[in-house]
């Protein structure tokens, strides 16, 4: 490995860890376009008021409601994002990852996006870091087929760079229509970006991986990405730790005793 790719890995490992605090001057946003409405907003506003009034209820709900938003499987919900143009990630995509597992899983594991091997295959967590992970969820009782995986973003950002305001705000109501179609009893996010774009809390990993979340009734814990445990394999003893922790939530929640 050469020295550059070297500092870059170490980089990435301390962001792992510490999150993006000492990276943040180095991060740019590209300028957000503004859009105009053709219609003046009050104009909008009388036309919400008059539904809502001729109708009795709010049909406004519907209305404005995004196509994806009425699918009611993951087959229909792929279906309707498989083309997706939302946000400039569909330019440089080989393949959308969706996600992949049992559509009816308890459990549900999220990473962050999808990596180079992951956008030539449209599958989540294949190459070495998915085979990794395939035998954590062994280590801890759980076949692979048995939950499912899904990414924040369904589509790689060059580089591998972290993914930027703009994009998660654009995919992640995806992913949230996918946690809504499966309705899993349990989540482990994979890595600091997942967890802290999932629950909306910036924090440090080390701190994320301290506490059981709950959002929308589902409870949310966080670990390394495998990426990172092949990178710095210190860190696997932590993460033996968290998932074995995961699997006893997981087992008070449908009622499993521990023996
Ligand atoms: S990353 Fe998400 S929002 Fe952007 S193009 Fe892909 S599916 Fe659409």
């Amino acid at each position: 490995m050469n020295a550059k790719k070297l500092i870059i890995e170490a980089l990435k490992d301390q962001q792992e860890i510490f999150g993006d605090d000492l990276f943040e001057q180095l991060k740019f946003e590209p300028e957000k376009p503004v859009y105009k409405s053709d219609e003046p907003e009050e104009k909008i506003i009388s036309e919400k008021n008059f539904l809502v009034k001729s109708t009795g209820e709010d049909m406004t709900s519907n209305l404005f409601q995004e196509d994806f938003e009425k699918a009611e499987t993951l087959e229909e919900l792929y279906d309707k994002i498989h083309d997706c143009t939302k946000c400039p990630l569909s330019e440089t995509r080989t393949k959308l990852v969706f996600g992949a597992g049992n559509p009816n899983a308890d459990v549900m594991l999220i990473g962050e996006a999808p990596g180079a091997e992951e956008d030539k295959q449209g599958e989540p967590f294949v190459g070495r870091a998915g085979k990794l992970l395939t035998d954590i969820l062994k280590a801890i009782d759980f076949a692979r087929e048995e939950v499912y995986i899904a990414n924040i973003l369904k589509c790689r950002p060059p580089n591998n760079r972290d993914p930027l305001p703009s994009e998660v705000e654009k995919c992640k109501p995806h992913l949230m229509k996918q946690i809504d179609l499966i309705k899993p009893k349990a989540i482990l996010c994979l890595g600091r970006v997942a967890a802290v774009e999932l629950l909306g809390k910036k924090l440090t990993l080390t701190k994320l991986r301290e506490e059981v979340y709950e959002l929308n009734g589902i409870k949310v814990m966080a670990t390394y990405h495998p990426a990172a445990l092949l990178r710095n394999p210190n860190w696997k003893r932590g993460c033996w730790e968290d998932v074995k922790k995961f699997r006893k939530l997981y087992d008070s929640l449908i009622g499993k005793k521990n023996v």
